[in-house]
């Protein structure tokens, strides 16, 4: 299968591959790309740096938005509504359209690939309301729109998607760590380079797609529902290959993290009913968010709860935190329903949930910003001519990307549906642009060198300052300056603290120098890959003067449509600085009202109240 040859002006060797697409990351919006690449035919590789199934998709619990009518009246449209207010108007409306239009259908096609939905009397796939999903074009009450397999759904998506693309034939390499694109002197992008942590070996994988599907990088910031190897390495490969990210100042806050534990209650947990309360007992939603109450979207909830805490309300000794009521709620649904949640507060809040309320606080969950693509999931180079220019060779899905359906807020359950219908996307796409005939391209050397060089450099790395001691230190700036409320004073500090960290990247030391299951030298190339994503938060966060979605701004508390609906763009460049541009949002839908299309006067900003 694999040749081996030098690699010219280094020590390494390469193991050579050659695939008609080559997707990196084995989470649901990898392995939907994989799988409907390989069910065409093409011959696809996927690149993962941990198990598939161990991907971060497995952990997501509360479920799957798509507007299949099972518990009651629904539509795309409104769907695509609360999609599009979510986002506080900052989502592209023709990707949020995309979206909403082929959910059903996408979740239809996971039941019959063998998704274990939970179900109904009738048998048909359970759905639970979740926050900012609501009847009516947001007028109201909540719409029960979340298909869920009890609170472990992205557990059994994961495990289904695996199953099928490994039937149809895609070739997976488990625990290889991509390092770099391959691009050619252009620009265009014909591979990846990846290091094989299990026996050392470097491998060229030549290709005429590359889809980046490597999930957010929530380990920017000290507290997160995030794995651990959410480092946000696609981020880091499209910035080293010159390319912007997009929306990068948009980070999601989780209301309902386990104090302490940072790991995450599902929305579902409120869905079901639960509720939360401060130290005197109230449900203080009732008072922000009259109508949707509990179930406001996240950065409205984490919002009201920092708020609370900041007024003394908060509960504990150090009135630090707010409490989750489920107590109150069957104990035969809470075990039917939300046994996963059960578990972890057991665990992680020593507190049994049918007795007593859990601690929460907000924590961060999610990264709106990510690669710039378009619906079809190709990654985007815009140019203020051309806003909408497609890079070559390049796509990117799932939390990675940007395509932009989430906006400046994404809603809960839209991620799960997002991976599976933009990897399809990607898939149908790459399927119309690749020439099947055409040879693999070949790679270029200065291109290798330049990978194998930014490698050695970190191998060798003979500082003084251990990579965990630098990335804890990043951890707490962004924590402290980038947080659920930021200010022109944290944010300028934020980007100072942040330029002072990226400077110490040279004094780091790696201590073991070796090629095998090297983890010191792994999570410095993380280090490193995180960094790139925090210095694009950090810097776009404090350039962007209004409030929208996540980016509370206490300066500029309100959203100012007439300055600021433009995505930024920002071009993280080796030194730490960080020039950036805007481009226009898309305000077109794709079908016509007449055609049946959304009514566009639904959709035209208006403030957003819950
Ligand atoms: C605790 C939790 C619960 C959630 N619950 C929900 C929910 O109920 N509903 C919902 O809609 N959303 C939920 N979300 C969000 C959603 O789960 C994620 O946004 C989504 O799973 C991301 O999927 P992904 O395929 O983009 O990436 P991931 O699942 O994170 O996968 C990334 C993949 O990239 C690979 N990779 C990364 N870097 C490299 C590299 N350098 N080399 C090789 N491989 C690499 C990894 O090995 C992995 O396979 C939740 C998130 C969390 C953290």
């Amino acid at each position: 299968m694999a040749d081996t040859s030098a690699a010219a002006g280094s020590g390494y060797s390469f193991v050579d591959h050659k695939f008609d697409v080559v997707v990196v990351g084995a989470g649901g919006a990898g392995l939907r790309a994989t799988l409907g690449m390989a069910e065409q035919g093409l011959k696809t590789a996927c690149i993962t740096k941990v198990f598939p199934t161990r991907s971060h998709t497995v952990a997501a619990q509360g479920g799957i938005a798509a507007s299949l009518q099972n518990m009651g009246p629904d539509s795309w449209q409104w769907h695509m509504y609360d999609t599009v207010k979510g986002s506080d108007w900052l989502g592209d409306v023709d990707a949020m359209e995309y979206l909403a239009r082929e959910a059903p259908a996408a979740v239809y096609e996971l039941e019959h690939y063998g998704v274990p939905f939970s179900r109904t009397e009738e048998g048909k796939i359970y759905q639970r309301p979740f926050g900012g999903h609501m009847m009516n074009f947001g007028d109201g009450p909540p719409v029960q729109r979340t298909c869920a397999a009890a609170d472990r759904t992205g557990h059994a998506i994961l495990h289904t998607l695996y199953g099928q693309s490994v039937k149809h034939h895609a070739q997976f390499f488990v625990e290889y760590f991509a390092l770099d694109l391959i691009t050619d002197p252009d620009g265009t992008v014909t591979g990846v380079v990846a290091w094989n942590l299990d026996d050392g070996t470097i491998h060229r994988f030549a290709a005429k797609m590359v889809v980046l599907a490597t999930g957010g990088y929530g380990r920017s910031y000290f507290s997160a529902t995030s794995a651990h190897t959410c480092t946000g390495d696609g981020g880091g490969m499209a910035s080293r290959a010159g390319l912007p990210l997009q929306d990068m100042e948009f980070v999601q806050f989780h209301p309902t993290g386990i104090y302490g534990a940072g790991c995450l209650i599902t929305e579902g947990a409120r869905g079901e009913g639960g509720y939360l309360v401060n130290s005197e007992g109230e449900r203080f939603m009732e008072r922000y968010a009259p109508s949707a109450k509990d179930l406001a979207s996240r950065d409205v909830v984490s919002r009201c709860m920092t708020m609370e805490i900041r007024e003394g309300r908060g509960v504990g000794k150090n009135k630090d935190h707010i409490f989750l009521h489920l107590d109150h709620l069957d104990p035969a649904v809470l075990a039917e329903r939300l046994p996963g949640i059960s578990e972890s507060a057991r665990i992680f809040a020593g507190v049994d949930v049918t007795r007593e309320p859990i601690p929460v606080l907000p924590t961060v969950h999610y990264n709106m910003g990510g690669i710039p693509t378009n619906y079809w999931g190709e990654v985007l180079n815009p140019t203020a001519e051309e806003p909408d220019r497609i890079h070559p060779g390049l796509m990117a899905v799932g939390e990675a990307g940007c395509a932009s359906v989430h906006g400046a807020n994404r809603l809960g359950s839209n991620s799960l549906i997002d991976l599976v219908v933009f990897g399809r996307a990607a898939a149908i796409r790459a399927g119309a642009v690749i020439d099947r005939e055409s040879a693999v391209p070949t790679p270029d050397k200065a291109s290798l060198d330049k990978i194998m060089t930014r490698f050695d450099r970190i191998r060798y790395a003979d500082g003084s300052t251990p990579t965990a001691v630098l990335r804890e230190k990043m951890q707490r700036a962004m924590q402290e300056d980038a947080a659920v409320f930021r200010t022109e004073e944290s944010l300028q500090q934020g980007v100072r603290r942040m330029k002072a960290i990226w400077d110490e990247m040279k004094d780091i030391k790696v201590f073991d120098r070796s090629m095998i299951w090297n983890s010191d030298l792994v999570e410095t190339l993380e280090l490193e890959n995180l960094m790139i994503n925090a210095m694009a938060t950090v810097v776009g966060a404090e350039a962007r003067h209004e409030s929208r979605g996540a980016h509370a701004h206490e300066d500029y508390p309100s959203r100012d449509d007439q300055n600021w609906r433009v995505h930024t763009l920002s071009w993280v460049k080796p030194d730490g600085e960080v020039p950036l541009a805007y481009r226009p949002v898309h305000v077109e839908p794709l079908l016509k009202q007449e055609d049946g299309g959304i009514d566009l006067a639904k959709i035209a900003p208006k403030a957003r109240v819950y």
